[in-house]
């Protein structure tokens, strides 16, 4: 008999294995039941929807008295046999239900579900996915039909046959250029008159392909980067190539090579780029290339759009995937290559269950695959920078200097403190004010850079920039207003508190500000500083909220002769504008301040990339960074054009403050509307996991930090604690976590839980 092993979708941490359950005869058959496809089973008395992650004969062994039957298959196989195991690697490794990691492999627009019954007869009900392939229905002439002519009163036949005489077309077409076809058709179509056919419709595809796509000869830098990938390829055995390169090196054009090679192969790659830069002008690129052997996924598609894309892959129609992080996921035949661009970015952790990092997962099934895993930035993420050059499988390929050898602009620090004005200080800096006064008279761009990472939680010296930090963490202290004792600083690692002091411990001065600066308030000073004849386009949350607002913001910017871009976070990345001579920092520090360990990383991330937006073009371009910490290394380090000047202090900080790459971190996340609950819970389950982690000496070195209240010690109504656990890089302690969670008893009802493995933020 044929055993099927099936993961039943019902999300909770008790299930952490598949079962095992027998095929009946009608679907042993070959092309009956396969590995992927989703079914219908029994299960503790009830029935559920499941996934085949097996399948196997049965062997003496087996109790098959035991075995219930699969009651039916309800779709065509998602996933195959590797991907199944990863999905199962991944709720171990992150925590993760198993059902909610199954998910992921699923297509987009779902997966059939049961839903509870509330007034039939019976107790449950099927729920079809709302999204699956459409059909257009195409009206072609017949032999005869060519022949035929209608009699001269029968008017819309005429019009019908007329429009056909060039060609066939959809039955919707028909009806924009006749009007209300339906009738007719029939009746000609039984006639013999014309021909209807469904055919499958993709709906959303692209855009026209590029007709003219130049192939540029390599530099040396990219030929270096493609050799090693190459090499990789061969090995085929899950290697890391790191394309270490400055913004504008050319490391798409690596990239494209690589798919290229992997394609003659016969194999099939995915490309993932932060949903941010998946623009028009990216996808344009590679299909450009490819043409339609390449597959969009993104969430601006709809859901019927993503649907066709991933169909296509699942078909084999197309072999290559680009799109956000989840396109990890999707089903591309015989896959052999992963890239990841902007490898450093946050947005590749997944921020709700299964907290994944599409990074390392990639790495997982690349190696089960033998395949390659290519990563690239400027300003690789310090796990990948330590995994190049503690592992002899990853690989650090550098690609020094930009394709055309445009020089790196050049960098001036303004010191805040310096600059005059009290405890009333301008936005601008004196060498800003020029700068930007200079851009308007000479009919050129600048970008505007606020950086709103911080949250005003902090404190700052208004005079010399200081900052209080925590002595155990090394993060910066949160202030709160009210308190026991008077307004108080918190710090959200390690639980030490003590009171917000009246003066700067530094030097002295009264003003101690925590005000934060909107964007609305730079665009006025803006407007006010340089007058009515340059445009100021602000970009951020508020102005970008409608579909297309992002693009539209964008491409009036480049329309413009001279301009201002303002922007947040958003505008770092992907902004290729040859004419953009100024990019200004308005406040490069709030990141730094932020409390989480990353907070320099971040920083000089951020710093570099906004720094890489200027001089793209013929024009030099020049970067001014305002700062009330200007010897903090993530600024000297853009300062210098040296990222060693950062690493230099970071890399032994975090080596003796054990935080990755030197540790791993697991962040348990509890909330609820009730404080003391939460509290209570958070108590109890930090108290369990102590208790479970004594016990085993496998885990000696491993350390419970908490519990304490988060940084965001409410959101949105709800009270929020945490459990930090620091353990060995290669920790096998989500096991133990595992466990202890499985049989967690709520006390309250209202408590919610998350882990958080390997967190990209503390908050
Ligand atoms: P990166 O991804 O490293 O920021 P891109 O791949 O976007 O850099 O390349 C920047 C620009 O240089 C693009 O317009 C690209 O078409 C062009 N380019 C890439 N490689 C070459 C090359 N070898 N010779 C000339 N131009 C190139
Ligand atoms: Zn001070
Ligand atoms: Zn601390």
């Amino acid at each position: 008999m044929l055993v099927a092993s099936v993961i039943v979708d019902i999300n909770t941490r008790a299930l952490d294995d598949a079962f095992d359950y027998l095929v009946p005869a009608n679907l042993a058959a070959p092309g009956g039941l396969e590995v992927g496809c989703a079914v219908l089973v029994d299960f503790a008395h009830r029935p559920a929807v499941g996934y085949v992650v097996g399948l196997r004969e049965s062997t003496p062994d087996d109790d098959l008295g035991k075995f219930k039957l699969i009651s039916e298959r309800l779709s065509p196989p998602y996933f195959d046999e590797v991907s199944a195991r990863c999905a199962q690697w991944i709720a171990r490794e992150y925590c993760a239900p198993l059902s909610d990691a199954i998910h992921l492999f699923a297509p987009p627009g779902g997966a059939p579900k049961l839903k509870r019954n509330e007034t039939g007869d019976k107790d449950w009900e099927l729920v079809e996915p709302g999204v699956g392939p459409v059909d257009d229905r195409w009206v072609r002439l017949t032999q005869v039909g060519r022949s035929y002519i209608p009699p001269k009163t029968a008017v819309k036949q005429q019009a019908l046959i007329e429009a056909l005489r060039e060609g066939e077309m959809r039955v919707a077409e028909l009806a924009l250029e006749v009007g209300s076809v339906n009738a007719t058709i029939k009746a000609l179509e039984k006639r013999g008159i014309v021909s209807i056919e469904s055919r499958r419709r993709i709906r959303g595809v692209p855009g026209e392909l590029p007709s003219d796509v130049r192939i540029p000869k390599l530099t040396s830098g990219q030929q270096a980067a493609l050799d090693a990938i190459d090499s990789a390829m061969d090995a085929a055995c899950g290697r890391v190539v790191l394309c270490d390169g400055v913004t504008g090196s050319g490391k798409t054009e690596v990239y494209l090579r690589a798919i290229s090679r992997v394609l003659e192969q016969g194999g099939g790659a995915i490309v993932l780029v932060p949903e941010i830069s998946l623009t028009a002008q990216t996808v344009a690129r590679f299909r450009g290339r490819f043409g339609d052997q390449v597959a969009v996924l993104h969430s601006r598609l709809s859901k019927g759009e993503r649907f066709d894309q991933w169909d296509l892959l699942r078909s084999g129609g197309a072999r290559v995937a680009i799109g956000a992080r989840s396109a990890l996921f999707a089903p591309v035949h015989d896959l052999r290559l992963v890239i990841i661009d902007e490898e450093h970015e946050g947005s590749y952790k997944q921020d709700s269950s299964p907290r994944y990092h599409a990074r390392d997962v990639a790495l997982h099934l690349m190696r089960e695959r033998g395949g390659t895993l290519v990563l690239g930035s400027a300003t690789p993420a310090l796990e990948t920078l330590a995994n190049c050059q503690l592992r002899d499988d990853w690989q650090r390929v550098v690609l020094p200097s930009r394709v055309k050898e445009q020089p790196m602009p050049s960098i001036t620090i303004v010191d805040m403190t310096q600059e005059p004005g009290g405890s009333h200080r301008e936005l601008f800096s004196r060498e800003m004010v020029r700068a930007l006064l200079e851009v308007r008279d000479q009919g050129h761009k600048a970008v505007m850079f606020l950086n709103q990472r911080g949250y005003a939680n902090f404190i700052m010296c208004q005079d010399c920039g200081y900052v209080p930090h925590c002595a155990n963490c090394s993060t910066s202290l949160t202030y709160h207003e009210r308190g026991g004792d008077g307004p108080s600083l918190h710090c959200h690692h390690c639980d030490a508190h003590s009171s917000a002091p009246v003066v700067c411990p530094r030097c002295g001065s009264p003003y101690l500000s925590r005000s934060g600066v909107g964007t609305q308030r730079v665009q006025d000073e803006l407007a006010a500083l340089l007058g009515p004849d340059m445009p100021i386009i602000r970009m951020d949350a508020d102005s970008t909220r409608t579909k297309g607002a992002h693009e539209k913001l964008l491409s009036s910017f480049a329309a413009e002769d001279r301009a201002v871009l303002l922007g947040t976070q958003m505008i770092a990345k992907g902004l290729d504008y040859p004419d953009v001579t100024l990019v200004g920092v308005i406040n490069a520090d709030t990141s730094l301040y932020l409390p989480d360990f990353r907070a320099g990383e971040r920083g000089y991330q951020l710093l570099e990339q906004v720094s890489g937006r200027a001089g793209r073009g013929d024009l030099p371009g020049r970067v001014i960074i305002q700062s009330y910490w200007p010897q903090h290394p993530a600024i000297q380090a853009v300062a210098k054009h040296s990222r060693n000047v950062f690493l230099s202090q970071e890399i032994p900080l975090r080596r003796e403050l054990s935080y990755p790459p030197y540790s791993r971190l697991i962040n348990i996340l509890l909330w609820g509307a009730q404080a003391s609950e939460v509290e209570q819970e958070a108590k109890q389950l930090a108290g369990r996991l102590l208790e479970a982690l004594l016990a085993d000496s496998r885990y000696a070195d491993v350390k419970l930090l908490g519990p304490s209240p988060c940084v965001f010690s409410k959101l949105k109504g709800s009270y929020r604690w945490h459990i930090l656990i620091k353990a060995a890089a290669d920790s096998q302690v989500a096991a133990l976590i595992n466990s202890v969670l499985k049989t967690r008893k709520k006390n309250g009802q209202g408590v919610s839980l998350a882990v958080d493995v390997d967190p990209m933020q503390l908050l």
